[in-house]
């Protein structure tokens, strides 16, 4: 997940039928339920202390990625791009704001799986989860104190990068009618770097993804609480996942639904109007701290997680029918702890660093935003009167107002300005 102080500007600123594999014959030694043991193996190796935390253009998040492209050449996953790397250049808004100018060398590490359906197999279902975390850095952390400790970020996101791996291993020896493509992202503590660059470069046409399934902090299953976002964002979802549920024992305490803009990678792909889930065992107080270690992961809850997500996928990926989406207006769901304003705008930033103003990737429906006038693309340079000129000021814009105060908006629209009048809201209304 984002850091927290993303987290609040962007929450708070901005705003089964269940398929039954089909019955034949397994050669022994296909395997067929995830395996926690194997899930543990993954994250003890991608939050050990060699990898020194996984920071999006260090050494420790190269050999991260290289581990996940050789279990994807191990299954023989097809290559969309040269040994599995979709190489981009991390710009984040942060590192802008900290005064860092060189970006980030770093890479999303791609598999797919082609379906077995002659038709069907042109579609895809994006099987994801980020695995970059802090690295060292004191500055993205809430334990600055801890200096430049190592963040391993077992949870954060060694936890779903494993649970990507474990769904790769099952789906490869059982292939879906559609396709599957696995993606890990870098970038993502930067501010969704890699997913916005994936769906912005994307190896196919993203009309062709029927669905994107994020995976971001499944570790920590407690009492068999799970939350899942984004079944707001196509009519099937909500059926799909309780059958799913239901024919799993023990069954999870299922909360969640929403739109599907969160903080962490699903909500690149709901901007490109994409039915999204996003599978979460919620916050803890290891999160982005110096604490977070595999020790402390439920590696038996993390396969449970992946025997939800694996009937889920089945069902989305050997029905006849796509999803339908929809673009929900339901209120976004918020878990885990927060504070500070709750003056509401709507809209959804771009987070990585840009030359001037705040491009936003998209706009709830009925927000303030929306019925202000505000859309996709728009970048905003002032607000109230105020320059902006990042998230960072852009945030300190919107805290100096209230619920209900009227302000003005200069956007750029395809480069032309314009002015536009929004009355902002409370969070949560
Ligand atoms: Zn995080």
């Amino acid at each position: 997940m984002i850091p927290i102080r993303f987290r609040r500007s962007v929450k708070l600123c901005l705003l089964s039928t269940l398929t039954a594999c089909s019955v034949r014959v397994m050669p022994a030694g296909v395997p067929t339920l995830p395996d926690s043991a194997i899930i543990r193996g993954h994250i003890e190796y991608l939050a050990s202390d060699r990898l020194e935390g996984r920071g999006t253009g260090t050494a420790g998040n190269d050999s991260a990625a290289a581990y996940i492209a050789r279990r994807f050449r191990e299954l023989q996953l097809i290559a969309p791009f040269p040994g599995y790397f979709q190489r981009f250049e991390a710009r984040g808004a942060q590192d802008a704001h900290l005064g860092r100018t060189t970006p980030r060398a770093t890479q999303n590490v791609v598999g797919l799986l082609r379906g077995r359906d002659p038709i069907l197999r042109d579609q895809y279902i994006v099987v994801g989860a980020h695995f970059d975390h802090l690295g060292r850095a004191p500055e993205s952390s809430l334990d600055p104190g801890a200096r430049d400790a190592i963040r391993n970020g077992a949870d954060d996101n060694a936890s779903g990068t494993a649970a990507v791996l474990e769904l790769a291993r099952l789906l490869a020896s059982h292939p879906l009618r559609r396709s599957v493509l696995f993606v890990t992202f870098s970038g993502e503590e930067l501010g969704l770097l890699g997913s916005q660059f994936f769906v912005d470069n994307p190896p196919v046409a993203l009309d062709r993804v029927v669905a994107m399934l994020n995976f971001d902090m499944v570790g920590r299953l407690k009492d068999d609480k799970l939350f899942v976002y984004g079944t707001a964002t196509a009519t099937e979802l909500v059926a799909i996942l309780d059958s799913a549920n239901a024919a799993g024992q023990p069954q999870f305490k299922v909360t969640g639904g929403g739109d599907g803009f969160g903080s962490s990678d699903h909500s690149s792909f709901y901007a490109k109007g994409l039915p999204v889930l996003h599978f979460f065992t919620d916050l803890h107080e290891d999160y982005h701290r110096a604490t977070d270690d595999p020790d402390k992961v439920n590696a038996a809850g993390a396969a449970r997680v992946v025997g939800l997500a694996l009937r889920t996928i089945r069902e989305i990926g050997n029905r006849d029918s796509r999803l339908t989406f929809v673009r929900a207006s339901a209120p976004r769901q918020v878990s885990g702890t927060r504070q500070g304003s709750d003056t509401y705008l709507g809209s959804i930033p771009d987070m990585s660093a840009s030359s001037e103003g705040l491009r936003l990737t998209g706009v709830r429906p009925d927000s303030p935003a929306d019925k202000g006038g505000l859309k996709a693309g728009d970048v905003i340079v002032e607000f109230g009167g105020k320059a902006v000129k990042d998230l960072f000021s852009y945030s300190d814009a919107l805290y100096s107002h209230k619920p209900g105060d009227t302000v003005k908006i200069a956007v750029l629209r395809e480069g032309q300005r314009m002015d536009l009048t929004v009355t902002l809201g409370r969070r949560g209304q």
